[in-house]
């Protein structure tokens, strides 16, 4: 993949091609979505590994696990856990603190595009989603990506109304990861049910309205330390809300950027998954990674 693709040529990219880059003087690199995709793979062959060949080196799953001995726990199932039982083990919190301090420092939803199984799983069914409305045989149908909100307000109330985890019975990424580690179970034909919605119906359906898991990284998102800085070498061109999964964030970035009169801004919504696609596409570089760890030490 190049970055001279255009708003209409970006569409006849391949996965494949997107899998590598051509740099400035010709050379074919790996590209940030192959980075990504090996630490999605990479994290779950450790829980694997870890299970099946006593490797401990990650136990557990996506919800729960220990790496290296430390504990490492999902924010929201915390959530659901003080919802449902009105307290929270100190294991808990310890490990969700942990959590939480990474993802300050990485990017809330980085956990979406570098940990996320179905993050991978719904990019491929992204890819496929947008050939079938471009060959017309499917039309798109987006939503307001705030109805997230309400679904992650739903399942906490569910949980203290009921006392026990209902969302856990609908998470497509616990379900994946835990049929990654035990083996598979019927649980994955819901998940195999999400995955058609978005191919046939509503691109990244479940990412962009649904999932709390992304909602509550997505709230971390907004403090983090890492984020995509905008700079006024933008000609507009729009290809980064092509193929970025929540396009209101650059959108918001350029209108801000104007209304303040500002040549670079960083993009602050915790919507950003920090995927890195926009900054690939980027033709006159305007986008890019930036950090404010170094600040810090
Ligand atoms: S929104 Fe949920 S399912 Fe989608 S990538 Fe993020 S954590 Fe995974
Ligand atoms: S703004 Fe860029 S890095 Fe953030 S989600 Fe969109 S494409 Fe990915």
């Amino acid at each position: 993949m190049d970055k001279y693709n255009t708003r209409a040529t970006i569409e006849n990219t391949t996965l494949w091609e997107t899998l590598f880059v051509v740099t400035k003087d010709g050379k074919k690199k790996p590209s940030i979505r192959f980075w990504r995709w090996c630490s999605i793979i990479g994290v779950h062959l450790l829980f694997f590994l870890s299970y099946h060949i006593d490797l401990q080196m990650l136990e557990g799953t996506l919800s729960g696990s220990r790496f290296l001995g430390f504990h490492l726990i999902d924010p929201y199932m915390t959530l659901q856990v003080f919802a449902a039982h009105h307290e929270i083990p100190t294991n808990l919190i310890i490990g969700t603190v942990t959590i939480i301090l990474g993802y300050l420092l990485l990017g809330g939803r980085a956990y979406c595009s570098w940990v996320c199984p179905y993050g991978l799983i719904g990019e491929i069914g992204e890819k496929l989603h947008k050939t079938l409305v471009k060959k017309k045989i499917i039309k798109s149908h987006p939503f307001n990506h705030n109805v997230k909100y309400i679904f992650w307000v739903l399942f906490l109330v569910f949980a203290f109304i009921s006392g026990y985890l209902v969302f856990e019975v609908f998470n497509v990424v616990g379900i994946i990861s835990r049929s990654i580690i035990y083996g598979w179970g019927v649980a994955l034909s819901f998940v195999l049910a999400v995955f058609l919605v978005e191919v046939f119906y509503s691109q990244r359906a479940w990412c962009r309205y649904v999932c709390p898991l992304g909602t509550t990284y997505a709230l971390i998102g907004w403090g983090s330390a890492t984020k995509i800085k905008w700079d006024d070498r933008c000609d507009h061109c729009q290809v980064c809300t092509q193929v970025c999964i929540v396009p209101h964030v650059l959108e918001i970035t350029k209108k801000n950027a104007d209304r303040q009169g500002k040549k670079e801004i960083s993009i602050m919504s915790g919507d950003c998954t920090l995927c890195g696609r926009c900054v690939e596409v980027c033709h006159t570089d305007a986008l890019n990674f930036e950090t404010k760890l170094k600040k810090l030490i």
